[in-house]
């Protein structure tokens, strides 16, 4: 469905948890997150419900995230369930890649068209930093599940962050060549507890053009990023830069927290809760929500915040 500025929103992200078995710097607190009850949280029936409800106003693809989606015990199911849904024609997971050696066919066999994992650093000691407790051996074997279980895309996410791993992206963007992955690049977003970042850390994604001068423009696919691929290569290269230049005219997506919470923007405190409503009601609130989607985020940056109201473990990224 058309919002109030002519953008068909068409996409949805599903948070499943908050809950991580990773703490990233940039992402969430180190000692977690308050555990909401049970109670609050979307059971996987109001999950396929609302699913249901927005694929009846037009929403086409999913993305399941989290926190960790993986670490949600009934995610193989949620993931069948929602393929199944007419309307959905495709649904992608965003993880961190660390379960992805036990959960990478099922969630194929499942119906997940394309997942995209997290990776930073290519560096053990680097990643253990950024994610305060994980193994990066845990990640890459599941990069290798993942390229083993046939899907049709997947891309690694980096997280650009001036000062750590600005100097590791030639060594990323060369995983194109070896692999067939897509490498994103994406902008720090100052998020509520991003405290750990000064402004240094924020730099523009344009500093891959300027690492990688052989980069060559390819054609948009119709997402955010903006692509190029190195001579050669398998895969391509994408800049998303939700800092230093917005998309929010071209965005065609909302998002759907744990706890039941609708966001039509990511960094805007305005929720509309589905938690309780049957399907009519979700309905009618998922419409609702797409009407009063803002026409764009506001300022950016160390000095100007995030005012989305939740760090970006509670809502999905
Ligand atoms: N746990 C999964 C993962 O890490 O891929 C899914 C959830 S995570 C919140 C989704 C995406 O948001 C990840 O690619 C992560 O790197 C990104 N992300 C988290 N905090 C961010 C921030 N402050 N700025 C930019 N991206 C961020
Ligand atoms: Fe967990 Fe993903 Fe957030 Fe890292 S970015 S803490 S893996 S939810």
């Amino acid at each position: 469905m058309l919002d109030s500025f002519g953008r068909n929103i068409t996409y949805m992200r599903v948070s499943v948890t908050d809950l991580c078995n990773l703490r990233c710097r940039y992402c969430m607190p180190e000692d977690g997150v308050c555990k909401k009850t049970h109670a609050e949280m979307l059971t996987e029936d109001e999950i396929i419900t609302a699913v249901q409800a927005a694929a009846s106003l037009g929403i086409t693809k999913l993305r399941i995230t989290g926190g960790e989606p993986l670490v949600k015990k009934n995610i193989v199911s949620i993931c069948r369930r929602a393929a199944q849904i007419p309307g959905i024609r495709e649904i992608c997971v965003t993880t961190n890649g660390t379960l992805l050696p036990e959960l990478a066919k099922p969630l194929r066999e499942a119906g997940v068209s394309r997942v995209n994992i997290s990776l930073d650093t290519l560096d053990a000691q680097k990643y253990r930093y950024i994610t305060r407790c994980g193994e990066l051996s845990q990640a890459v074997d599941g990069i290798h599940a993942a390229l083993g279980a046939g899907f049709e895309k997947i891309k690694l996410n980096a997280v650009l962050v001036g000062g750590f791993n600005d100097d590791e992206i030639p060594a990323l963007a060369e995983l194109t060549r070896r692999y067939p992955l897509d490498m994103r690049f994406i902008e720090l977003m100052p998020m509520v507890d991003s405290g750990d970042f000064g402004p240094e850390a924020f730099i523009p994604c344009t500093v891959v053009l300027d690492k990688l001068p052989e980069l060559q423009s390819v054609e948009p696919d119709g997402g955010v990023a903006r692509l190029y691929s190195l001579p050669g290569a398998k895969g391509s290269i994408g800049l998303i830069s939700p800092v230093s230049a917005h998309f929010c005219k071209e965005c065609n997506r909302i998002r759907l927290t744990a706890d039941g919470k609708l966001k039509p923007c990511l960094h805007s405190a305005d929720e509309y809760s589905l938690k309780g409503l049957d399907y009519d009601g979700m309905v009618d609130m998922i419409r609702r929500s797409i009407l009063c989607k803002p026409s764009w985020h506001g300022t950016l940056d160390a000095a100007n915040r995030s005012r989305a109201g939740r760090d970006m473990n509670q809502i999905g990224g």
